[in-house]
């Protein structure tokens, strides 16, 4: 029996989602991938143009394929050379720290190439439009789009990813990631950004680039900055190999995050008395994240998100050594300064923004001016207070509901998107960031390709047998979609 699917979203989620899926289905299969922007398979990560916002996983843990860990490497060596001189090593190998709008390419190209491998049909249809509503009709699934137009499917998948924070109003930049944030700037402006992530690190680079020179205050409750991976370390051959992560035996378990704690202490203890560092230990525990947080009761997450989060994140979310060597620099020599301390009023002044923060183990109240405040602090993820037309409309015709901490939408252990009344639909599916409440560790690349291939196989479990062992895609189009009626026209 034929089938469809609709995937909303296509950042790497659901443009591997889509490549997954195209292995497995039959000529009759159609996938419709569905993007409002105009670049497929990058989203937010991976569009940046800046060739320094650098990846801060390995290129050897980026493969888009978990079962050929050298693809992404590979495809890094096979560029031609003046695009590889972007890479700091050459050749790039499983260490190197590749440009993120590299890896974008990669997953598009890796689109492409199923596209073209293909010799007629018509399985994979692009369609370039936001998806702005979600119903129910007889014979499927349908799928408004903003131009006014209908898909029908069989069955719809969230691939939505990651939200900007909004709200620019003046000197306040709410999304870190708008160009006229950093746009039009006196090099000598001092600048107030709100956060000391990632994207604070990416935002300082950026302006590093520009030649910023004027002074930047970076604000954050602990002022915790990400920890650095470790460089690349030859071994008795002079090969490159990946750190080893740590094996937990017996495995971590339990149900209490102060025992779960002292047990992870304790190895990392270990592993630094014996000279593997704690960076194998936080790695060591990704196979068993997923099933750690799922055993935690709701309060233990709670406690977790309140009190551990933000030291779990600088760990967990490392940067490349030579992305933070840049910022050692600007912190060295006096540019850049890292403030910890809780936002007690920011105001709108006529040069700029002044904050007052209460800085952090006092009452001290400190004030800082800036001509721009950035606010780096953080993406969103609480669907109920998102402004985005699809999971406005989700949400009030109760299709689906946000997860007990608000950290995505609620879906069962498939990804199967659980409705107002709390039942499992067995057509619609989520996937990626959005399903942070239930999976916790499904945020970076390696967590994402394994969710996205057992997504594939959930929705399409037979693979055809005429199938070629690679994808088994015949071509396909990109489409203006039809009115009604299944599929588009
Ligand atoms: C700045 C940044 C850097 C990161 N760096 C790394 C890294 O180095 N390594 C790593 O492993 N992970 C990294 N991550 C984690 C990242 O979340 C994942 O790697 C991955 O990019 C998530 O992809 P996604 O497709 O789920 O989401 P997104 O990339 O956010 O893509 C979602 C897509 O859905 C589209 N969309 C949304 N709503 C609709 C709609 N209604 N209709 C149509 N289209 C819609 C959006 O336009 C977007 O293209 C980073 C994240 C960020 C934010």
């Amino acid at each position: 029996m034929a089938r469809s699917i609709g995937i909303i979203g296509a950042g790497f989620t659901g443009a591997l989602l889509a490549l997954h899926l195209l292995r497995r289905c039959g000529d009759q299969d159609r996938i419709f991938l569905i993007e409002k922007a105009r670049r497929f398979g990058a989203g937010l990560a991976y569009s940046t143009g800046n060739a320094h916002h650098l990846l801060n996983v390995r290129a050897g843990n980026m493969s888009a394929f978990s079962a050929e860990p050298d693809h992404f490497v590979e495809w890094l060596r096979r560029l031609p050379d003046q695009t590889r001189a972007m890479i700091d090593d050459d050749p790039p190998g499983p260490s190197s720290f590749a440009p993120r709008g590299l890896f974008g390419s990669y997953v598009q190209q890796s689109l492409a190439e199923a596209i073209w491998r293909g010799q007629g049909g018509d399985r994979l249809t692009i369609v370039n439009d936001e998806a702005v509503g979600i119903e129910r009709e007889f014979g499927g699934i349908g799928v408004k789009l903003a131009v006014g137009r209908k898909l029908v499917v069989d069955t719809a998948i969230l691939a939505v990813g990651n939200f900007p924070p909004a709200g620019t109003a003046g000197p306040v930049f709410g999304d870190p990631w708008d160009e006229r944030a950093l746009a039009d700037l006196d090099p000598k402006a001092p600048l107030l950004i709100l956060g000391t992530g990632l994207t604070m690190v990416d935002t300082v680079i950026s302006l590093l680039d520009q030649g910023h020179q004027g002074p930047i205050q970076a604000i954050s409750r602990r002022g915790l900055l990400p920890r650095q991976h470790v460089g690349a370390i030859p071994d008795e051959t002079g090969e490159i190999r990946l750190p080893r992560p740590w094996t937990f035996d017996p495995p971590p378990s339990g149900r209490s995050l102060v025992a779960l704690t002292q047990v992870v202490r304790r190895t990392i203890d270990q592993a630094e008395r014996g000279g593997r560092g704690w960076r194998s230990v936080i790695d060591g525990l990704r196979p068993h994240t997923q099933r750690l947080w799922h055993e935690l009761s709701h309060v233990e997450r709670k406690r977790f998100l309140r009190h551990l989060r933000p030291w779990w994140d600088v760990h967990r979310h490392r940067a490349a050594p030579q992305v933070m060597a840049r910022l050692t620099e600007a912190r060295e020599r006096g540019q850049l300064q890292i403030v910890a301390g809780k936002v007690a009023e920011t105001k709108v002044a006529e040069d700029g923004v002044v904050v007052q923060v209460k800085l952090r183990g006092g009452d001290a109240l400190a004030t800082y001016r800036g001509a721009r405040l950035i606010d780096c602090s953080g993406l969103n993820s609480d669907c109920t207070k998102l402004d985005q037309p699809l999971l406005k409309q989700l949400l009030e015709t109760g299709l689906i509901r946000s997860d007990a901490l608000r950290l995505g939408v609620d879906v069962a252990a498939d990804g199967a998107l659980i409705d107002r009344d709390g039942q499992a639909a067995a057509d619609l599916f989520a996937i990626g960031p959005i399903t942070k409440g239930a999976f916790w560790e499904i945020i970076a690349v390696p967590d994402l390709r394994v969710a996205c291939e057992a997504m594939a196989a959930r929705l399409l479990p037979a693979a055809p047998e005429s199938q070629p062992a690679d994808f088994g895609i015949t071509s396909s189009r990109t489409i203006a979609p039809s009115r009604s009626g299944r599929g588009a026209g």
